[in-house]
Parts: C-alpha cells; structure tokens; sequence
C-alpha cells in the first residue's frame, strides 16, 4: 500500500464515522476517538483493534488523528540522498522523531512520537474534517 493509498482510505473512514456523530460536541467526538472505546465500537478503522493492540503503547491513547499533521510524504519520493530516495520526513523535526533506512530507501519513522496522540494536541488542531487538518502533509 502506497502513503496516498493509505491516506485517502483512512481519511475516508474517518470520514464515515464522523458523519455519525455529528450530534456530538467537539469534546465527546475526542473522547469517542479514545483507543478503547473504538476497540469496541469502530474494530475497523484500525486493523490492530483485532489483537486490542496499541500502536503507540501510551495511556490515553487517542485515534483521532492518527496519522499527524506534521507529517510530509510523496510516493515518488523528495530527493535521493546518495543512493537512497527519500519518503518521509518531520517538518518539525521531532527529537522524538527518527528515521527507517533501507537499502534503497528512508523513511520517517514516527513509532516513538506520541505528539498526534495526545488528546491536548488534538485539541489545539481540532476539525470534523481529517483532510483539513492534514491538508499539508501530501
Ligand atoms: S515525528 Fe512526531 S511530529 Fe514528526 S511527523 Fe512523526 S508523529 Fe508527527
């Protein structure tokens, strides 16, 4: 799966749901995006839900966001560096922030930054629509 491919469906799914809670306040909808409650409610807007597993093992986890603003890709790549064509970067550079390298490859790993996680941040770029709070990432 193409960064576009997964980006459009999810924002897709996102979209699905929050066309149901449209009776609620921006509040209730961040706390209905909270991990367990979706485990049980959404099981398939993320396919780690089935194992009831976390992608960032953190209390207060929430989904809403998922992906992160900050974040910046182009399938066909930004630039090779030497002999490896680049993905995925931070525009912000996060300290928490790192970087996958492959053979031919790098890319911007985020698994130990809980910044777009966190109901605080959410909070601070709040929208009923996902594609509007990501609207710079691609
Ligand atoms: S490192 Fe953190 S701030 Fe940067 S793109 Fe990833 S999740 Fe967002």
């Amino acid at each position: 799966m193409t960064y576009s491919e997964w980006f459009y469906q999810h924002g897709d799914k996102h979209k699905a749901i929050m066309d149901r809670l449209e009776h609620l306040t921006m509040d209730e909808v961040i706390e209905y995006f909270r991990f367990e409650n979706m485990v049980e409610k959404e099981p398939d807007f993320c396919e780690l839900y089935a194992e009831n597993k976390k992608c960032h093992d953190i209390a207060g986890l929430n989904c809403y966001l998922c992906a992160c603003p900050h974040f910046r890709f182009k399938d066909k790549g930004f630039s090779m560096r030497e002999d490896k064509m680049l993905y995925s970067v931070c525009s912000i550079n996060s300290k928490e922030g790192g970087r996958f390298i492959t053979e031919d490859a790098i890319h911007q790993d985020c698994s130990q930054c809980y910044i777009p996680h966190r109901e605080s941040y959410i909070k601070n770029v709040f929208d009923r629509d996902w594609f509007e709070i990501m609207e710079n990432v691609c």
